[in-house]
């Protein structure tokens, strides 16, 4: 498809109809368990089932067919499903609502629940994918291999819109010819452009870069003389600096601007850093010393 949101409804009617046609359910029946405070897309079904009110309020009436539950607790996802489940869809990390890493054990368990409650599933790494945090993909950390995985971001290198959704067969196969498709969906420039990406990934080892610059700037940070900050968190390049609670970071992202760095505030009190794949030594470098200046400076 051709971005991100697009990528996750296709992972939706993908799994709905498993759920009929593999698992027996009712159609209209079909239940999708999500975590609270995700983010995956902007679509009127997709904001159906967000808990920001940014993304939400006066869109509706909302799709109906999904459970919310807490994110990072595999106990409530286990409570959550039903005999009409037919999926669960995460983040491996909450990367929109603030760089939330969950508990190591968490993707395992609900790969475990999956299996054994015969439900699918989806991984969104369409933030957390090809790289960004250290691995190929998030899940690689956990040694997890999810049933279906939406991508996007970089997949088009950063700067062209495609997405993907990936999954074994007996999943995909629920879709045939005539039964999902968009004008530009898989066009050959996108699909060309994704493969020399995804070379491009490989070749340059970004995933080991991400690792190794993502370890050096949480350190460098974590020094900053900042006594509002009270934790920097997150893997490989995908990083969050989380003020104390009602501290309001957009002044910070401004001073930031100014010292010549882009970084984007979420949820108030979070700044997130998601430099570039390809960020050298000396541009991390050079990037801290104006990043710890203005953490320093702060009031
Ligand atoms: N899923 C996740 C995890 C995302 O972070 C995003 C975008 O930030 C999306 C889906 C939506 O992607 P797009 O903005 O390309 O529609």
């Amino acid at each position: 498809m051709n971005t991100g949101a697009e990528a996750v409804e296709t992972a939706l009617k993908m799994v709905r109809r498993w759920g009929v046609e593999k698992k027996g359910i009712e159609n209209g029946k079909q239940e999708i368990v999500v975590a609270a405070e995700n983010f995956h897309g902007r679509t009127i079904s997709i904001v159906s089932f967000s808990t920001d009110p940014d993304a939400r309020v006066n869109y509706g009436p909302y799709t109906p067919g999904f459970v919310i539950v807490p994110y990072n607790d595999a106990a409530a996802i286990e409570k959550a499903v039903t005999p009409n489940t037919c999926a669960v869809m995460i983040e491996p990390i909450q990367g929109e609502a603030g760089v939330y890493v969950p508990d190591e054990g968490y993707l395992k368990a609900v790969r475990e629940i999956c299996t054994r409650r015969k439900v699918l599933f989806i991984a969104d790494e369409i933030q957390t994918g090809f790289c960004r945090t250290g691995r190929k993909f998030a899940v690689d950390h956990e040694g997890v291999r999810p049933d279906a995985m939406t991508l996007g971001k970089a997949l088009g290198g950063g700067l062209f819109p495609v997405s993907a959704v990936v999954a074994d067969h007996d999943v995909m196969g629920v879709f045939t010819p005539g039964t999902h498709g968009s004008t530009f969906g898989g066009n050959p420039l996108a699909s060309a452009i994704a493969i020399a990406a995804m070379d491009v990934l490989d070749d340059e080892k970004l995933a080991d870069n991400a690792r190794v610059m993502g370890e050096h700037f949480r350190a460098e940070v974590a020094k900053a003389r900042c006594p509002k900050m009270v934790k920097v968190r997150g893997k490989g390049l995908l990083n969050a600096v989380v003020f104390e609670k009602g501290f309001e970071a957009w002044n910070v992202c401004l001073a930031l601007r100014d010292a010549g760095v882009l970084a984007k505030q979420t949820h108030g009190n979070i700044i997130r850093f998601a430099p570039p794949l390809v960020i050298t030594r000396d541009d991390m470098t050079d990037a801290l010393s104006r990043i710890i200046r203005v953490l320093e400076a702060v009031k």
